[in-house]
């Protein structure tokens, strides 16, 4: 486990049990062994065949554990609620959930129903997650908030507004000026009062990878001279009361608390203003930017940790906003956060296979056809001379060079059209056999996994987001080669060759019977981990690779120690086909129609190519097992 650093990121949640399997403890403890969950047996029982008990889905797999979305949500508030007791601060905390960091119903709705003892609301940032934030929120608490942040339009406003009319805590954020006129306008025609809120844009800057948006030239939010005019024209409509709310953002995973002390410190001062200029504050959303520890490493420099917990967070926010008050003799507001990374990260948990891995093949001296070598062009061949020379004198790093150098000229040749293939073979064979002998060549093998980095770990290819990755099993044996991983796009940019700890090359165990699909071997499961917020959200369909399947677990008194209480299986080839707008109806019958025009009806002709192209279209777009491209009855 300390290869991996789990220890480091993956606790209190992830550790590794006694067989050498990846264990999870939902409720961030574990007492007692069966308070342990085993993710190799979840996977089994995913994947499993469904006659022999199994869920029979396909790979790769997201396994939620809704238990830790809730202790995360507990975590928080009670840090919260703690720094609020020990500080004696004259308000309480009541965060929001950025449904943009995982919008998945079922997510979304247990946030809801975990949150709803301490009126944890939601955030929104666009019509449709206002409509699901809408629609879940009526099954939460009244008190609960739902913050609009994002750029809107009329029918974003008035969805806000009828939100307000439905009893539902509704607060309109301005990211732009120009948002005022439409809510001031609307809420007439509408006959509701608005709750308002603004954005501020501050001074205070997150330099880091998330940073961009805040700071003055930062993309949302308005500036003093802007909120100024806000407070005006709210006071000429009469409407100052309706300003409630003081809402900015310096971006995610802020690095430090020190940094965070100044973002708040600088908005506690606009809320003290707002408050002197005569709105209705009641309100400090401190936005999102809680860090999570990705590498372990518990420090800010890596650029994947953070030099923090919840509660000096908590205790900070709590302490900077309390003090500034204090001094300008203003109530001390209600405490908002939108935090999505903190809350979503850890609960789901990224399943893949790796299938196969490459192997370097070096050919013996006496399978080097040594004759082709004779056919070689004048210079290529004082080259060979020189090599063989270096060799005989045991200059191995010269020996190198002249390698290179013939391989180099040899290719050009190829390319010319002045050389075979077999000369071009014979120098690949001898160059990658001196290459072993003196010890250069590349150890780092390439592990194919099933799996679409573009769909499933998106920021990893957009902005080189690092997660921990881990075999999910054999972590009592010590890994004996080092990998990359490769995955089914026909991209160059499908590839994992970045890993947390600075490394280039994972460890990982060599693969029984190269673990291959058609030869059945065992299997290599991998786990990609903390990626719970923004993955899901963010994935493409690139090469058409659709999600991939999910089942929810929690954990139970049974055998397992866990159920499994929701199965999605992923979205097959006609579902991805469908985004795309073609109907995969109407391709099939098309296919059908050309089947029965041009396959002879011998075998089961007609109707067993009908068969394969109707399970094509049912079936996900991943590798598949050999009996699932041949026979549906394993997943049916
Ligand atoms: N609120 C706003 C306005 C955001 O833009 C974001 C994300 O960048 C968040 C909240 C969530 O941030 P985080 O996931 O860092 O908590």
């Amino acid at each position: 486990s300390s290869l991996y650093k789990i220890d480091g990121w993956g606790a209190p949640y992830f550790s590794v049990n006694g067989s050498g399997n990846m264990a999870v403890r939902p409720y961030g403890t574990a007492t007692l062994p069966h308070q342990e969950i085993d993710l190799l047996k979840i996977v089994k029982k995913a994947s499993d065949p469904i006659r022999s008990g199994g869920l029979g889905l396909q790979l790769p797999l997201i396994v939620r554990f809704p238990d830790v979305l809730k202790n995360r949500l507990e975590s928080l508030q009670s840090a919260f609620d703690h720094a609020i007791q020990s500080q004696g601060y004259g308000s309480h905390y009541q965060g929001v959930f950025p449904v943009k960091c995982n919008q998945d119903r079922f997510v979304v709705e247990d946030i809801v129903k975990f949150g709803s003892p301490f009126r944890f609301g939601l955030e929104a940032g666009s019509k449709p997650e206002i409509l699901l934030a809408m629609s879940c929120l009526c099954k939460g608490n009244s008190d609960a908030l739902l913050v609009c942040n994002g750029f809107k339009d009329a029918e974003y406003i008035s969805l806000a507004l009828i939100a307000r009319k439905l009893a539902l805590n509704t607060v309109v954020v301005l990211e732009q000026e120009e948002e005022l006129d439409l809510v001031i306008d609307l809420s007439k025609r509408l006959f509701v009062r608005p709750v308002v809120g603004v954005r501020a844009k501050l001074r205070t800057k997150h330099s880091g990878h998330f940073g961009s948006t805040s700071g003055e030239k930062g993309k949302f939010g308005l500036t003093t001279t802007q909120i100024l005019r806000v407070v005006g024209k709210l006071k000429q409509h009469d409407m100052l009361d309706c300003l409630q709310l003081l809402h900015f953002h310096i971006g995610s995973q802020i690095p430090s608390t020190t940094l965070l002390a100044d973002g708040v410190g600088e908005a506690a001062q606009i809320y003290c203003e707002l408050v002197r200029l005569g709105a209705n504050m009641r309100v400090v959303d401190i936005g999102g930017g809680l860090g999570i520890d990705y590498d372990g490493s518990k420090s800010p420099d890596s650029g994947l940790s953070v030099a923090y917990g919840l509660d000096e967070y908590a205790s900070m926010v709590v302490d900077v906003i309390r003090s500034v008050c204090d001094r300008r003799s203003v109530k001390h507001p209600i405490l908002c956060s939108e935090s999505g990374r903190a809350i979503a990260s850890h609960h789901s948990v990224l399943i893949f296979e790796a299938v196969s891995a490459s192997t370097y093949e070096v050919p013996s001296m006496s399978s080097i056809e040594l004759q082709y070598l004779d056919g070689l062009t004048d210079d290529a061949r004082v080259d060979y001379q020189n090599l063989s020379a270096a060799a005989c004198m045991g200059e191995y790093k010269t020996c190198l060079l002249y390698a290179d150098q013939l391989k180099q000229r040899c290719i050009e040749k190829f390319m010319d059209g002045c050389l075979g293939m077999e000369q071009l073979a014979a120098v690949d064979g001898l160059c990658a056999l001196i290459s072993k002998a003196v010890g250069e060549l590349d150890s780092v093998r390439s592990y194919h996994v099933n799996l679409s980095i573009f769909t499933s770990i998106p920021d990893f290819w957009g902005i080189d987001q690092l997660f921990p990755i881990v075999p999910i099993h054999r972590l009592d044996q010590r890994p004996s080669v080092r990998g990359i991983l490769s995955d089914l796009t026909c991209d160059s940019d499908g590839k994992i060759d970045k890993f947390i700890g600075g490394e280039s090359s994972l460890p990982l165990h060599e693969m029984e019977g190269n673990g291959n699909l058609s030869g059945g071997g065992g299997r290599y499961y991998l786990g990609m981990f903390l990626g719970g917020a923004y993955e899901e959200a963010l994935g493409g369909v690139h090469n058409l690779f659709g999600g991939p399947s999910v089942i929810r677990v929690m954990q139970s008194d049974g055998p397992h120690s866990f159920a499994v209480t929701r199965t999605v299986p992923g979205p097959s080839s006609g579902d991805i086909l469908r985004v795309m707008q073609y109907e995969p109806e109407l391709m099939f019958e098309t296919l059908k129609h050309r089947a029965e025009e041009f396959v002879q009806e011998d075998d089961d002709g007609c109707e067993g190519i009908a068969n394969s192209l109707a399970m094509s279209f049912r079936n996900m777009p991943y590798l598949g097992s050999p009996s699932s491209c041949f026979s549906d009855s394993d997943t049916d």
